[in-house]
């Protein structure tokens, strides 16, 4: 997504670019769920930064649905079931002050499809939200590139790059950006930021019967609607198993998070999971390397790369082209004390 984001605001931009991906080495974006959510709901708080990035998010997501001809962006309410009174006070305090812009003030407890189970405290929704066709969105891209002769799927070989006169086999470049997932670990330049990546594991259900057509539904888990009775289910956290490979004990802690959101059982068609890439700080991270100054890096997206990128992308080429100052909470300039030279 990183890559992607990059690509075509630097394509816009009227650089010639070449973007090198093997992806099949990392699932991140292939299987996120693509949702924006502006609320962090663990402290009922606005997400970091979003009246400035969630403007910018949806101007760049439209206008790539103009330049393609595709529909990317659906918008929705996320739908809070709450579990108790505590809950609904403090929605109803934010949503009547600092968060009126993202919080619906009215606690319901009528009006959902009777397949899912609500407590006498009820529900509220969430606004301004909504999810990304991430598929399509990459792929597009992805197509895209290729047909124009600027895409190159191999595995990024270290052994065969030049920082110092940016010079990667027959390719020589001005600059290079590296939006490597967590695999930055594995590139000896940045393998010094100190990153925490944290699996994820979602399943794709098919429930006929559960009638929820737009909305998300959250409640330690999410439900969102797809196509055809099918659902995306997410996800769960784990910071030690840090493989793509789906596991049981992900896919039962997803189905009993499902349990106390509907009666339905539904079946599993799908299991899929990735590594989000998240800096120890939980801040993005990019900038220039400390020894190379035309060598690049974009990551530490962490769970919410659908609404950082576009923004912080174009933060980062204003920084490349036009040598604007780099945010302080993002710079890579933070973890200089880790790099050894
Ligand atoms: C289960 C789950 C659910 C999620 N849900 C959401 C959500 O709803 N909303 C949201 O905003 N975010 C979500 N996320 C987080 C989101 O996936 C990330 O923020 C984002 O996708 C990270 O994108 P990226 O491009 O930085 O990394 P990646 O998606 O990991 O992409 C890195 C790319 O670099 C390639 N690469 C790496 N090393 C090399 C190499 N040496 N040579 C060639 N290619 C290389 C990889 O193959 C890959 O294509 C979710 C994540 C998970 C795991």
């Amino acid at each position: 997504m990183a890559g992607s984001v990059l690509s075509l605001q630097l394509i816009e931009k009227g650089f010639k670019v070449i973007v090198i991906d093997e992806p099949s080495l990392s699932a991140s974006s292939r299987v996120a769920a693509g949702i924006w959510n502006p609320v962090v709901f663990k402290r009922l708080t606005k997400s970091w930064m979003v009246d400035e990035i969630l403007p910018v998010m949806l101007e760049f997501y439209q206008a790539q649905e103009k330049k393609f001809g595709v529909q990317l962006l659906h918008h929705r309410n996320i739908i809070k079931l709450f579990s108790e009174l505590q809950e609904v006070n403090l929605w109803f305090k934010k949503a009547s002050a600092e968060m009126s812009d993202y919080l619906d003030k009215e606690i319901s407890v009528n009006g959902l499809p009777k397949t899912i189970k609500l407590l006498d405290v009820g529900y509220a929704k969430v606004l301004r939200a909504g999810n990304l066709n991430l598929p399509l969105f990459l792929n597009t891209v992805t197509n895209n590139l290729q047909s124009s002769g600027m895409y190159l799927q191999e595995k990024f070989d270290f052994s065969v790059f030049s920082p110092s006169l940016v010079k990667y086999k027959d390719i020589e470049a001005r600059y290079i950006v590296f939006c490597e997932g967590y695999l930055i670990s594995k590139n000896p330049l940045f393998k010094y930021i100190p990153m925490k990546p944290a699996k994820g594991e979602v399943l794709t259900m098919q429930m006929d019967d559960l009638k929820l057509e737009k909305d998300i539904l959250n409640k330690n888990a999410f439900i969102m609607p797809l196509e055809n009775n099918l659902f995306k289910v997410g996800a769960t956290y784990n910071w030690n198993d840090l493989s793509d490979s789906p596991t049981e004990e992900a896919k039962l802690e997803l189905l009993n998070k499902l349990n106390r959101i509907t009666e339905l059982e539904g079946n599993v068609i799908r299991h899929e999971a990735g590594v989000r890439p998240s800096v120890i700080d939980r801040r993005p991270v990019l900038g220039a390397h400390p020894a190379f100054k035309n060598v690049f890096v974009f990551n530490g997206m962490g769970t919410k790369g659908v609404m950082l990128a576009p923004f912080f992308v174009n933060h980062l080429v204003e920084h490349i082209t036009q040598q604007k100052k780099l945010n302080k909470e993002v710079d890579i300039a933070r973890f200089n004390q880790f790099f050894v030279n």
